[in-house]
């Protein structure tokens, strides 16, 4: 189930190809052959569509019978209630319960600290939008239909299927003590029915940027140093991509914090 960046990129290179949503949409109706499918999207690389949906994890395909996936399934109704929840404020809204926390697993980028998965009912959906502006440093992905919040080390992400994912805590008590944090203050906001004003820009000092680089000055980005392409990412002379170091996975947590950081510059 996608969760961590090199995940997220393959949902969103699989949905930004009209083809492929085509195809999604179709399979929205029930399972189908790969010739009812080809019939439905055309079959001008069919194989090739179909295989990027089924690597990230939205559709599985079984012979000659392609499906939905559990995810594919709850991604599709949580961008449809995205759609729905666009412009609304919280007077609808319910308050939500943590419902289950489901794993907890060593994080890739520090296997000291760890990474859990839980859920919360009911589903967010569009809600999610409207609640960004009460976190500080909150930002809604159209993309993945999700509000990322990054709190010093740890990012909280919140998917409209209501599914949530903490990365880099400590324990499993720490983790439920943030859950618990994260219920009340949504919570606040619902009872109060109303959509939070629009919160002021945080400001982001490049020596926060420069802590999540990898500071080896490798140079590869063209800077004679990470700093001064910390200092360069503020004033927009430069961008993320063209540090490539950050793509090894061990920086993985890296770019999740530089990416929501990237949103305030
Ligand atoms: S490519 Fe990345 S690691 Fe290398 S100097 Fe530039 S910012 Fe630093």
């Amino acid at each position: 189930m996608p969760g961590n960046p090199n995940e997220i990129k393959l949902v969103n290179n699989a949905m930004a190809n009209a083809t492929r949503r085509k195809i999604m949409n179709f399979l929205n109706e029930g399972d189908r052959t790969v010739e009812e499918i080809g019939a439905a999207a055309g079959k001008t690389m069919l194989d090739f569509h179909l295989k990027l949906l089924q690597q990230a994890g939205l559709i599985e395909l079984k012979g000659d019978t392609a499906s939905l996936s559990e995810y594919g399934r709850n991604f599709l109704k949580g961008k449809e209630e995205n759609e729905q929840g666009k412009g609304a404020d919280l007077s609808q809204a319910k308050p939500i319960e943590i419902t289950e926390v489901r794993q907890l697993l060593p994080c890739i980028a520090d296997s000291s600290k760890f990474r859990t998965i839980a859920n919360m009912a009911p589903p967010p959906g569009g809600v999610l939008k409207v609640l960004e502006p009460i976190f500080p440093r909150g930002r809604y992905s159209d993309g993945i239909g999700a509000l990322i919040i990054q709190q010093n080390e740890v990012i909280t992400t919140i998917y409209g299927t209501g599914k949530v994912t903490i990365t880099m805590i400590k324990s499993e008590e720490e983790a439920r003590s943030r859950l618990e944090n994260l219920k009340n203050t949504i919570n606040e906001a619902i009872a109060k029915g109303v959509a939070p004003a629009p919160r002021e820009k945080v400001r982001v000092e490049p020596l926060e940027i420069y802590k999540y680089l990898p500071q080896t000055n490798c140079g590869i980005c063209g800077e004679q140093s990470c700093y001064t392409f910390a200092i360069k990412l503020m004033g927009g002379e430069t961008s993320l991509d063209k540090c490539t170091p950050l793509k090894e996975p061990k920086y993985a947590i890296n770019l999740e914090h530089l990416q929501v950081l990237s949103a305030y510059i």
